[in-house]
């Protein structure tokens, strides 16, 4: 099975991620993820990706692309993918193209994970990290047994910085800004599969199964 998705920061990605993983024994091909691996690492790719990284810029093509194009080859990937935060822009979906069919590993479906702004902002402010271990809670949606203070470790939860309604904002455009000249590419293919996930991850994930199971 060969998927993407797609979703702004708060849409639950993360989650049907693992769930899919989980379900069909593919692997998760995430870009953040490797580059930010190649960073703790020391590589001289993760050297050339943060200086990107670390101004919010996308990391060039032809870096991108060589990384994915030597992931996919290995034989994890012989069941399919599940490749999420890839392609980013149109010439990476375009040489995505060449590279699946030569590895005979075409994509099959895209799924789009929209939320309502009003959702996105509620998750995204309610949002708590432990200081310690990074575990995440949500004040209303999943809270820790003792307000303010991590289930695991006893430390204090954090709000992020960047976790407010005005950063949302600057996020989702940039997101969209970025993302839809792919999601207009893969949906004049037919691939593009919408995924209300504004609700419960319980009912999201029976959407996303369903579609999945058409697809095999
Ligand atoms: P993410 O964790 O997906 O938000 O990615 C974090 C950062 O990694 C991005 O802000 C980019 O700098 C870089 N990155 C991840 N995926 C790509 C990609 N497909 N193309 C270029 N840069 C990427």
């Amino acid at each position: 099975m060969n998927i993407l998705i797609m979703g702004p920061a708060g849409s639950g990605k993360g989650t049907m991620s693992s769930k899919i993983v989980e379900a069909y024994d593919i692997p998760h091909i995430s870009t953040g993820d490797m580059f930010r691996a190649a960073i703790k690492e020391g590589t001289e790719l993760g050297m050339t990706a943060k200086k990107y990284m670390d101004e919010g810029l996308l990391v060039p093509d032809e870096i991108t692309i060589a990384m994915i194009r030597e992931r996919l080859a290995q034989p994890d990937c012989q069941k399919g993918y599940l490749m999420d935060g890839y392609p980013r822009t149109l010439n990476q979906a375009h040489v995505f193209e060449e590279i699946a069919a030569e590895l005979k590993k075409p994509v099959e479906a895209v799924l789009n994970l929209t939320v309502d702004f009003e959702e996105l902002a509620n998750r995204v402010t309610g949002r708590r990290l432990c200081k310690n271990c990074g575990a995440i809670y949500h004040i209303t949606n999943f809270p820790p047994k003792q307000e303010g203070i991590c289930d695991h470790c006893g430390a204090l939860l954090v709000q992020r910085s960047d976790d407010t309604v005005e950063q949302l904002r600057v996020r989702l455009d940039e997101h969209h800004k970025n993302t839809e000249p792919v999601l207009a590419y893969y949906a004049a293919q037919g691939l593009v599969k919408e995924v209300n996930a504004s609700r419960t991850i319980e009912e999201v994930w029976a959407d996303i199964r369903a579609i999945l199971e058409d697809l095999q």
